[in-house]
């Protein structure tokens, strides 16, 4: 049995044309949602995700700046930053792209971001909203996983569903949103006991751990789905060659470019798993078009705009 492939790529293109639509009704009522991304200093990891974030904007007509401000920035004049792209109207979402330098205290950066703006669902208003059920500013990685399992048509309610990690970032609003759609969660971490035998319950598996392709058939009863939000970049050739064995096609590509891109799960998984998203070209796609749609959901909420929408019904 091999696995249905999830495309994040594919249900991107969807989200986008809904998005589209959306965005040209907003135009008509005279709004053009706006996103700026605050890159703090040069970390490359960082400086390549603003630079799709803004090239996504580009594609749909969103208005967007990049703030590069140094890596010796205070956390006083980066305070100062954000209330100025918090006072300014045409701004609907501010992204502080993460991790921000060692001086600098993240934590009051992301909650000096004004909640209505807050396009990465990162504060705590926010968290404390989708805790509580109500509609709000989501994180863009989770929301875009509920997409690709809702427009794949992958039963949630009374499903056993199984978040590997719970960061704030991606594991617990991920365990949220599956609970909120009725999913009967269980969340693993770094100290969860017989965690293959745990994780072999779930009918849906959501892993988000930073551990190149930890999860390996046996972790997965037959039929599942799996949704791999890991991003790993392997060097190493023993590493590869070991991971890549059965996929002789990604290996020679190692071998060309020294490199590769791989998730939390196993490539060996496909073999078990129903359904499953691929890396790249899974969660990622998705992670960037929920970005798009938080900003166009804060232009419409923010300015008071009665525009009908229709892109990513999970961000409610
Ligand atoms: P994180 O903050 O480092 O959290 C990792 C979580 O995994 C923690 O809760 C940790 O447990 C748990 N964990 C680590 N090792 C484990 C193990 N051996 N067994 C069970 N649990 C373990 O990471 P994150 O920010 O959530 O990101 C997770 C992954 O998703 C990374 O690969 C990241 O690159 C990727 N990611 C991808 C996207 C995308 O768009 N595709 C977006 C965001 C993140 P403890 O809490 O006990 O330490």
């Amino acid at each position: 049995m091999s696995a249905r492939i999830l495309s994040g790529n594919a249900i991107r293109d969807q989200v986008y044309e809904e998005l589209r639509k959306e965005i040209e009704e907003l135009g008509r009522a005279g709004i053009r949602p706006g996103l700026a991304a605050v890159l703090v200093g040069e970390n490359p990891a960082s400086q390549l995700y603003v630079k799709s974030k803004i090239a996504a904007c580009g594609k749909l007509g969103i208005h967007s700046e990049k703030l590069v401000p140094p890596a010796t920035i205070t956390t006083e004049e980066l305070l100062a930053a954000v209330e100025e792209l918090n006072r300014r109207e045409e701004i609907d979402g501010i992204l502080v792209q993460l991790p921000l330098p060692k001086q600098v205290n993240a934590k009051r950066i992301l909650e000096a971001v004004d909640p209505s703006k807050d396009v990465d669902g990162f504060h705590p208003v926010n968290v404390g909203r989708l805790v509580a059920g109500l509609p709000t500013l989501v994180a863009c990685t989770p929301v875009g996983c509920m997409e690709i399992l809702r427009r794949s048509n992958i039963p949630i309610e009374g499903a056993n569903a199984v978040v590997m990690g719970r960061s704030d970032i991606v594991g617990k609003p991920m365990a949220l949103l599956l609970m909120h759609s009725h999913a009967t969660v269980t969340i693993c971490h770094s100290k969860t006991r017989n965690l293959p035998e745990v994780v072999r319950r779930a009918d849906i598996v959501v892993a988000a751990m930073g551990r190149a392709a930890m999860v390996t058939p046996e972790f997965i009863r037959p039929g599942a789905t799996v949704i791999d939000v890991g991003q790993n970049v392997i060097t190493d050739p023993e590493q590869a060659q070991k991971i890549l064995a059965n996929f002789p096609q990604k290996l020679a590509s190692f071998k060309e470019k020294g490199s590769v891109l791989v998730g939390d799960v196993h490539p060996d998984v496909e073999s078990v798993a129903g359904a499953i998203t691929p890396v790249p070209g899974g969660v990622g796609p998705l992670t960037i078009a929920m970005l798009m749609g938080n900003t166009v959901k804060a232009a419409r909420l923010r300015r008071g705009a009665h525009v009908e929408h229709t892109a990513g019904a999970a961000r409610g």
